[in-house]
């Protein structure tokens, strides 16, 4: 008789987007001549860059061709694209990188699930709260979160590092050790960052406690503040502590097309065995992938020639420009609001103590406005409200004034 892996019984439904949308249908269909706005969703919404497209299409041709024809790639991927990696995201930051330190994916989320794969089931994770929630179900999955409890919302067996504006957003070390700490910077669905001083504290911690850091540096690219790290490899001896995850989706765009990357750096060893994790995840990475497509990795390629970043920059930068408007917008109309300056999105306090629903409830009746209880995150997102920069400028500035007017 077969089993089912019964971990998956434990999981509490995902209730967030499916409860907005199923609200936000009910609405319209009961006013039919309401216009509503979403700044609720975390996925981009322009184009491809031409670059990316130029790219595409050569390298489609050159798949009808016999010279030009590709089959599998390569295991860790193409190395025209892990150079590219390596030069424009590492070298330029002063971190160097062999090339069989880099792993091309399909996407973060992907890795971030797939991680889990190479540890031990009795670790202890520790999590921000709020928090992107792929990083606490894929453990939950493979059985590594205890038990769900309903009434706190919140798994036994996982650490919870709460971050709110009482601690500026910035994890406290915890009671319990961890064996593992997902670090997400800057932040979804926050939109703050650490300091290059509170995550090279982190990394010390880490190597202090024999733990390791998950650092998920998916909006990398929205970082205009200098003293915040592009990457964990800024911080002194985390080449010793930390994998990073990397994504084309929201610096290009790639959202529907899926590329990423995670660095596995050799010096991060097991404390038990000396085993390298790197040659985990490559013997992981060559058994359960087959690698992202050419054609992809070929466009992942086209992001960081010179006309690539120049317009992807021109977008990241009309994104952050909706950030800005919704930023001063709210705040000049008394509202606190966190977030929006190294990230597209914005962290609201709601107004006089209301919880994160009963606000949702108000801006999509009163305002036609939809964005994302701070709650779905985590209990400590209770109070707040995600709004995101991905829309249109006409619509952002639109959805701000309403807001404001109420
Ligand atoms: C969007 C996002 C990613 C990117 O995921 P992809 O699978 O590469 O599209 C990763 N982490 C966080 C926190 C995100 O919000």
């Amino acid at each position: 008789m077969f089993k089912i892996n019964d971990n998956f019984l434990k999981l509490p439904g995902s209730y967030l987007f499916s409860t907005i949308a199923r609200k936000v249908s009910e609405y319209k269909s009961a006013n039919p001549d309401k216009e509503v706005i979403s700044l609720g969703i975390g996925d981009v919404t322009k184009p491809l860059v031409p670059a990316v497209i130029e790219a595409m299409h050569k390298a489609v041709d050159e798949m009808g061709t016999a010279q030009g024809f590709h089959g599998y790639s390569p295991d860790l991927g193409y190395e025209f694209l892990r150079k590219a990696i390596a030069k424009h995201d590492y070298e330029k930051r002063g971190v160097k990188l062999d090339l069989d330190e880099i792993f091309i994916s399909d996407g973060a989320k992907s890795d971030c699930g797939n991680i889990v794969d190479i540890f031990a089931t009795d670790n202890r994770i520790a999590v921000t709260d709020p928090v992107y929630p792929v990083y606490v179900d894929s453990n939950a999955m493979a059985g590594k979160t205890g038990e769900y409890d309903k009434d706190k919302e919140a798994w036994t067996d996982v650490i919870y590092m709460p971050c709110t504006a009482e601690n500026g957003f910035v994890p406290a070390f915890p009671e319990k050790t961890p064996d593992i700490i997902y670090i997400c910077c800057p932040n979804n669905p926050t939109g703050t960052t650490l300091t290059k001083a509170q995550l090279q504290a982190w990394v010390d911690y880490a190597i202090e406690k024999d733990a390791v850091i998950l650092y998920d540096a998916a909006y990398e690219a929205y970082i205009h503040e200098d003293d915040v790290p592009h990457t964990i490899y800024e911080c002194e001896g985390a080449k010793t502590c930390a994998i990073e995850m990397r994504s084309f989706s929201k610096n290009a765009g790639f959202t529907g097309t899926r590329l990423g990357f995670t660095v596995i750096p050799k010096e991060l060893t097991d404390p038990t065995t000396g085993a390298q994790l790197n040659s985990l995840w490559a013997r992981r990475h060559g058994t359960k992938f087959n690698g992202a497509p050419y054609i992809i990795q070929r466009a992942g390629e086209a992001v960081y020639s010179p006309e690539g970043q120049a317009q992807t920059r021109e977008q990241i930068e009309s994104y952050m420009k909706n950030a800005k408007t919704i930023r001063d917008g709210l705040s000049g109309a008394g509202y606190t609001v966190y977030g929006g300056v190294n990230a597209p999105y914005i962290w609201m306090q709601t107004p006089d103590g209301m919880s994160s629903w009963d606000f949702f409830d108000k801006l999509l009746t009163e305002a036609n406005v939809v964005g994302t209880p701070g709650s779905g995150f985590g209990p400590s997102g209770e109070g707040y409200f995600r709004l995101t920069a991905f829309g249109t400028a006409e619509n952002t500035a639109k959805a701000v004034e309403r807001i404001c007017k109420l």
